[in-house]
């Protein structure tokens, strides 16, 4: 692979805040500063985290606690229909919905079939909605884990597992055919690595199949693993043998701490990257593979570092590609990154939000990750609250240092 180039990157000013904050209020964006900073704190978070698993445990009355403030950060609504305000505001800046029904960790059959009918519904509205054009699924909310394990281990199933592995593959079909008929995207996110083997393999038969003429499905392929620029080069070698597009989405991983844990108490190599410099490495040659290949690929860099945004930007000029080739988009979560993703959009660039939607209660675990990911690191300010107290600044608001 190709030593990534270092040439100047395109102008792309995501330190300004007017801009990307022009759709928030002083009171949403104050409100935004109090829980950024709070989420600042790593053994608030910690506490917060255990209290809130607990409180919902007991069946205590803090969902409207929970809704009022990291949720309606994170979330867009309980319902499609809740959500529909978030999406079309979207829309007015030119970014694109990436709607997640974001329940997960469940373990039943009947569970399984209602996320399944679920994400059909949910893929009927986008194909009636301009501004969706992806949904995403998470395959450990259609499968048991413990069989997804089972298969990635590659073990023989017995008859009873079999029926349910095929159970499964059939939930999965459904979900991409609906996808493939209403033109819509299906990320297939990536999760553990001991449950990836199994994710990998559906996501690749379900490629074969639904994205020969564009792409439908595109997996998710976490550069923060040591063998993931190998994966994806079989990808795209898989791809071309079988005759369709190879479509990804380019992360980092969210999983790291239970990965090495997992790994250590086990006894097997860490899969993934030492230090986060070799995570960056493998991140940015990866991108510059795929860009490298756009003929033959599609890829989404799903990111909130700006200087994987700035060099998507200079890949894409020093390639020749218009900011908005169809066969590339970046995508950020919802309520955080703004800066990037509406600085891209401006721009011209395809940008998405992944918006996590469903009942308070469900999307604990999705939030649980959302305020880790948003404590310190190293006694630093989190990224997202560094940009917010310069807006609130800059908006002329005295107690707030920038
Ligand atoms: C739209 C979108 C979709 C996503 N979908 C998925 C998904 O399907 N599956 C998934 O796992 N994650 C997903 N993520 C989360 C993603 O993997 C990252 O956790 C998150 O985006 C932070 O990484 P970053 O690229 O923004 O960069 P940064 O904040 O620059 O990098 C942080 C990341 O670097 C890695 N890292 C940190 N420290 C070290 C270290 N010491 N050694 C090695 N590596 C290190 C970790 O992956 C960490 O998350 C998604 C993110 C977005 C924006």
């Amino acid at each position: 692979m190709n030593q990534v180039m270092s040439k100047p990157v395109e102008a792309l000013p995501f330190e300004d805040t007017a801009f990307a904050f022009a759709h928030k209020s002083d009171r949403e964006l104050r409100r935004s500063h109090l829980l950024f900073s709070l989420m600042n704190n790593p053994a608030l978070v910690d506490i917060g985290a255990r209290l809130a698993e607990w409180a919902f445990r007991l069946r205590l009355p803090v969902g409207w606690l929970v809704k009022n403030t990291i949720y309606r950060q994170f979330c867009g609504g309980e319902t499609i229909d809740e959500v529909k305000a978030v999406i079309r505001q979207l829309g007015r800046y030119n970014i694109k919905t990436i709607l997640d029904y974001g329940v997960e960790a469940k373990t039943t059959e009947e569970d399984f079939e209602h996320s399944a009918e679920h994400l059909q519904k949910t893929l009927d509205y986008a194909a009636d909605d301009g501004y969706i054009h992806i949904v995403s699924m998470k395959l450990s909310g259609l499968f048991r884990f413990a069989l997804l394990e089972k298969v990635n281990r590659m073990e023989g199933l017995d008859a009873a597992e079999n029926a349910e592995w095929q159970q499964g593959i059939r939930r999965v079909e459904r979900i991409c055919q609906a996808a493939y008929n209403a033109g819509i995207l299906i990320h297939v996110d990536a999760e553990h690595s001991w449950i990836q083997g199994a994710i990998d393999r559906i996501a690749w038969t379900m490629s074969e199949r639904f994205n020969r003429e564009q792409p439908i499905v595109i997996n998710a392929v976490q550069m923060y693993r040591k063998d993931r620029l190998a994966f994806l080069e079989a990808s795209l070698e898989h791809a071309r043998e079988h005759g369709y597009r190879c479509a990804v989405k380019l992360v980092r991983g969210a999983y790291m701490e239970k990965e090495r844990a997992r790994a250590a108490a086990m006894g097997y190599p860490d899969p993934i990257h030492n230090t986060l410099e070799d995570t960056h490495n493998a991140y940015n040659r990866a991108l510059e593979f795929c860009i490298r290949h756009i003929d033959e690929m599609y890829v989404c860099n799903a990111t909130h570092n700006e200087d994987s945004c700035r060099l998507q930007a200079a890949l894409m000029a020093q390639y020749k590609l218009p900011p908005g080739h169809p066969m590339t988009a970046t995508a950020q979560l919802y309520g955080m990154s703004d800066n990037i993703s509406y600085t891209m959009a401006r721009a011209g660039y395809n940008v998405e939000k992944y918006l996590p939607y469903g009942p308070v209660q469900e999307v604990v675990p999705y939030l649980i990750r959302r305020t880790r990911e948003n404590t310190s690191a190293g006694g630093r300010m989190s990224r997202e609250l560094a940009r917010i107290r310069m807006e609130l600044h800059r908006r002329g608001d005295t107690k707030i240092q920038s």
